[in-house]
């Protein structure tokens, strides 16, 4: 009985290994199972990461090329069509021996680039390089202008191949040097408009210094020979007429030819004024009675304070200026009107206004004014003769005495010219009789 029972626990001890075994081998295989199924999951995990990179390669719009020494073994599909292959597997055959196949020139000069200097060969021998290439396409065998940046692609710390992105720039190329070219043109007629602008200024100084001293003796021996006539008394009205218009005209001419040589001294840089104390009051008070008496469609009302209004600066000039103002309000008052002057003092400045209720001036000519040679749209309507000079002078005039110019107006309603000059500072009483 006792070695029944001793065979008995031994059958049992070994039931229990096997049981134990069984379980181990379940557990192994479960464990097995999940390990598949890891690897089922990593296996679709990166196939669908590989799917996501080619899809991203395949989509970008710039070229890709990833090959090694012994080809291109991946290229999207920009890159096929930038090279003008009909597919991939042709440009693949194509550029089997890199250096061999890549036979692209330097943008800029046009060289042709040693094979082992393209961007592509650098980045396999380990240099990033970023380039402007010309590429000839195989079957158009048009060249365009490429900008191929490459790099190496490095795996744990080994060089095993190289990537390059390739953009088409022939357009931003073609562009560019299309606004070069339009630039450059731009400088050639820029050169061109100076050179004619510079030979119109000699011109107008050469034409103007020669008609000054004509019209100087023109307009003197006219004026006297005015004089002996009206003395000797034996003029019928018609030559007394025929002499005031040949007077009024020779004095037109010599305005307009001291205009010119007014802006070409202004061009050359020659229009200088001097700095000496001007009883502005008396210069307006002047030149107004002046013109006054020679009105006869127009009326003319000046108001000068009581007190001398001194500015520092140059009376010649200052005359001049007021003579342009007040000739323009007749000459462009056609019809006649009233024609107000008022000097005042406006704070630490001397404030002169001229008022017509002539033509007025087109919102459009107002920016312009003071621009040489430029004329307002009506005043050539009106068919009112001038050059456009007389505003140019008169602006340049305040500015050489520190002053400003503004004017109000609008077609059909008259002009309101205002000059603010600077008064001379009477602080101190000693410098009365100079500007320093
Ligand atoms: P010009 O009188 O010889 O044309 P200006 O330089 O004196 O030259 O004047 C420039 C332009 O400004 C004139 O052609 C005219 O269009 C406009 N202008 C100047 N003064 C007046 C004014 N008082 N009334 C209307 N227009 C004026």
């Amino acid at each position: 009985m006792p070695t029944e029972n001793a065979s008995a626990e031994v059958l049992q001890r070994e039931i229990c290994a096997l049981r134990q075994r069984v379980q181990e081998l379940e557990a192994d295989r479960a464990h097995q199972q999940q390990i598949q199924a890891d690897l089922a999951r990593t296996v679709q995990q990166l196939e669908s990461e590989r799917a996501q990179l080619e899809a991203i390669i395949q989509s970008m719009p710039d070229a890709v090329y990833i090959g090694d020494e012994s080809g291109i073994w991946k290229v999207n599909e920009a890159g096929v069509r930038m090279l003008g292959y009909a597919c991939a597997d042709d440009l693949q055959a194509a550029v089997r021996v890199l250096g061999e196949q890549l036979q692209n020139r330097r943008a800029d000069t046009g060289e042709r680039i040693p094979a082992e200097d393209e961007a592509f060969m650098q980045a396999l021998h380990g240099t990033p390089c970023v380039r402007e290439v010309l590429v000839r396409r195989v079957q158009s065998g048009d060249d365009i202008v490429v900008r191929s940046a490459a790099a190496p692609v490095r795996l744990n710390d080994k060089i095993v191949g190289a990537v390059a992105i390739n953009t088409d720039i022939t357009a931003a190329k073609r562009t560019e040097q299309e606004y070069q070219q339009l630039l450059e043109a731009e400088r050639r007629a820029r050169k061109d408009a100076e050179a004619a602008l510079h030979m119109r200024d000699a011109f107008l100084a050469v034409a103007a210094h020669e008609l000054k001293n004509p019209v100087t003796a023109l307009v003197g021996y006219t004026q006297l020979l005015s004089q002996r006539l009206a003395r000797a008394g034996n003029l019928d009205p018609r030559q007394k007429r025929m002499l005031n218009t040949l007077i009024m005209q020779s004095n037109r001419l010599r305005r307009l030819i001291d205009a010119l040589l007014d802006v070409s001294q202004l061009h050359m840089g020659h229009f200088t004024i001097q700095r000496v104390p001007v009883n502005f009051t008396s210069v307006v008070g002047a030149v107004a009675d002046e013109i006054q008496t020679g009105l006869q469609q127009h009326t003319l009302a000046c108001h000068t304070p009581d007190v001398p209004l001194v500015v520092c600066g140059d009376q010649l000039r200052l005359e001049q200026m007021m003579y342009n103002l007040l000739q323009n309000a007749i000459k462009y008052s056609p019809h006649g009107g009233h024609i107000d002057v008022r000097l005042e003092a406006e704070q630490q400045h001397a404030l002169l206004t001229v008022a017509d209720q002539g033509i007025g001036i087109p919102s459009a000519a107002l920016p312009h004014l003071f621009t040489q040679f430029y004329r307002g749209s009506n005043a050539q309507s009106e068919q009112i003769k001038g050059m456009g000079l007389g505003l140019y002078v008169v602006h340049q005039i305040v500015q050489a005495h520190g002053g400003t110019i503004e004017v109000a107006s609008a077609e059909g309603q008259g002009s309101t010219f205002r000059i603010r000059l600077p008064l001379r500072d009477a602080a101190s009483p000693e410098q009365r009789d100079t500007c320093e």
